[in-house]
């Protein structure tokens, strides 16, 4: 093999210890890592020509054994009330998305950790295609990289990732709209399925010299798989969000079958423990509103009594229907309703907005998840609206 046919090594999988690692084995000192995480996630750059303050020589080494890396954009949409979503390419034949969502106090990015997804829920248009592959901690973490870029060159103004923690660690509170100040893993697939390698894609999106993210901007949001729950608690305090759908087992074993191997009590059990040992304020707790299915009263009653004196947000999510699904949205009066029912009984609920309705990029449908994935084979004609190609 020669120098030429090696694989360089994508920067953008590597945790600050691992990218100080690799710096090393080039020759160079700890701080090299760090100077090169500022030109990274910083300033946006991706070019090793660009990184001025690195010697020259070091450079060259790196531009020989090193590169950063963000998936291919197959395609892109735009929607009216500001929502974008982005078609990525995974490999020849598969792709996976990403989705932004801005509001006047924030801007969510919304990543996928797997493509496709074995989880099977019956919602679920993902749950469709079946699994395809985890994706790597590079192709994780170079979703928000990429979007980060895409939304500058948009707005055409070289900014920073808004957002920072203050000088103090504090949160600052209210950023612009146009940046990514929140990151949801809610996209394609179950992100504690792909564990070892979204949990350093976490700790470089909290790295005060990666993205910095205050660790209340960065939720997890999972399906239920109880053993990974604790294993997160050791190893990470993002915010956590769980896809619960369902007040008792009977129901939740239809929608979302891995509640047979972890039933609601076992889950709440881990959800709580999480809070405890990594202080968090609450868990938030997904639930998709299917007419008919689980939107009455008493189970919003019931949901009440699961919930009731523990430290939970319930967010409603109207659903999105998609193609091949027997499923309806709930009427806007009873998701209403069965919000009023959990406030009344002291349990915190809102109503997810619907976003990007004109590129079917909100589908609800996942737990708030905002993607539409039934758009998510290349080359298909299955996409829900016509996708401007990339040039
Ligand atoms: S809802 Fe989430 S966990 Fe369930 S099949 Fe879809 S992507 Fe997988």
């Amino acid at each position: 093999m020669t120098s030429g046919d090696m694989q360089r090594t994508n920067l953008l999988g590597l945790p600050r210890p691992q990218l100080t690692a690799f710096v090393a084995q080039l020759g160079s000192r700890p701080f090299r890592a760090r100077q090169l995480m500022n030109w990274m996630y910083k300033r946006g750059t991706g070019s090793f020509a660009d990184m001025t303050d690195l010697a020259k020589d070091f450079r060259t080494r790196l531009a020989a054994a090193a590169e950063v890396r963000a998936p291919e954009i197959v395609a892109v949409q735009n929607s009216a009330d500001g929502t974008t979503k982005w078609l990525l390419r995974a490999d020849a034949s598969q792709a996976f998305e990403m989705v932004f969502i801005p509001e006047a106090d924030r801007g969510t990015l919304c990543i996928s950790s797997q493509v496709g997804c074995a989880l099977d829920c019956s919602f679920c248009a993902t749950a469709q295609q079946g699994f395809n592959r985890n994706l790597s901690t590079a192709e994780i973490v170079g979703q928000v990289w990429l979007a980060c870029r895409e939304l500058e060159r948009a707005e055409a103004t070289p900014r920073i990732l808004a957002a920072h923690r203050g000088a103090d660690g504090a949160d600052p509170g209210g950023a612009d709209e146009r940046h990514v100040t929140n990151v949801v893993l809610m996209g394609m697939g179950e992100p504690l399925a792909n564990f070892r390698n979204v949990v350093p894609a976490l700790a470089i999106l909290l790295d005060d010299f990666g993205f910095d993210l205050s660790r209340r901007r960065v939720t997890l949001s999972t399906s239920g798989l109880v053993p990974q729950i604790y294993k997160l608690a050791e190893e990470t305090n993002v915010a956590l969000a769980v896809s619960l759908h369902a007040p008792d087992d009977a129901l939740r074993n239809e929608l979302v079958p891995i509640n047979r191997k972890h039933p609601i009590a076992e889950l709440l059990q881990a959800c709580w423990h999480y809070l405890d040992s990594r202080c968090g304020r609450s868990v938030t707790f997904e639930y998709v509103m299917l007419d008919g299915v689980n939107d009455s009263a008493a189970q919003a009653r019931a949901l009440a009594r699961l919930l009731k004196g523990h430290p939970a947000k319930v967010n409603l999510i109207p659903f999105n229907p998609f193609p091949g699904t027997h499923y309806r949205r709930s009427p806007a009066p009873v998701i209403q309703r069965f919000r009023d029912e959990l406030l009344q009984r002291g349990v915190l609920a809102t109503i997810r907005r619907t976003r990007g309705d004109d590129i079917d990029a909100a589908c609800g449908q996942l737990a708030g998840r905002v993607i539409d994935r039934t758009t998510v084979r290349l080359g298909s004609k299955t996409f829900g609206v016509a996708v401007q190609p990339q040039s």
